[in-house]
């Protein structure tokens, strides 16, 4: 499972409070994806960051 951030971040750096080890700020405060879950347990963590977007900008292929 991959995940993705969007146009729409707004740079509020949940995601990368809530799973660092696949979200990342870049130096505008603009979060991507720097790197596939490792494991089920990352990857429900950032699901659950995904959920938490206030503005829907983390997005998954399965
Ligand atoms: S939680 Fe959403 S809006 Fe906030 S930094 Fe992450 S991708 Fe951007």
């Amino acid at each position: 499972m991959k995940f993705f951030v969007n146009d729409r971040c707004i740079a509020c750096g949940l995601c990368v409070s809530v799973c660092p080890e696949v979200f990342e700020l870049e130096r505008d405060g603009i979060a991507y994806a720097k790197e596939e879950p490792e494991s089920g347990v990352i990857c429900a963590k950032a699901t659950e960051a995904m959920e938490g977007c206030p503005v829907d900008a983390i997005e998954k292929d399965d």
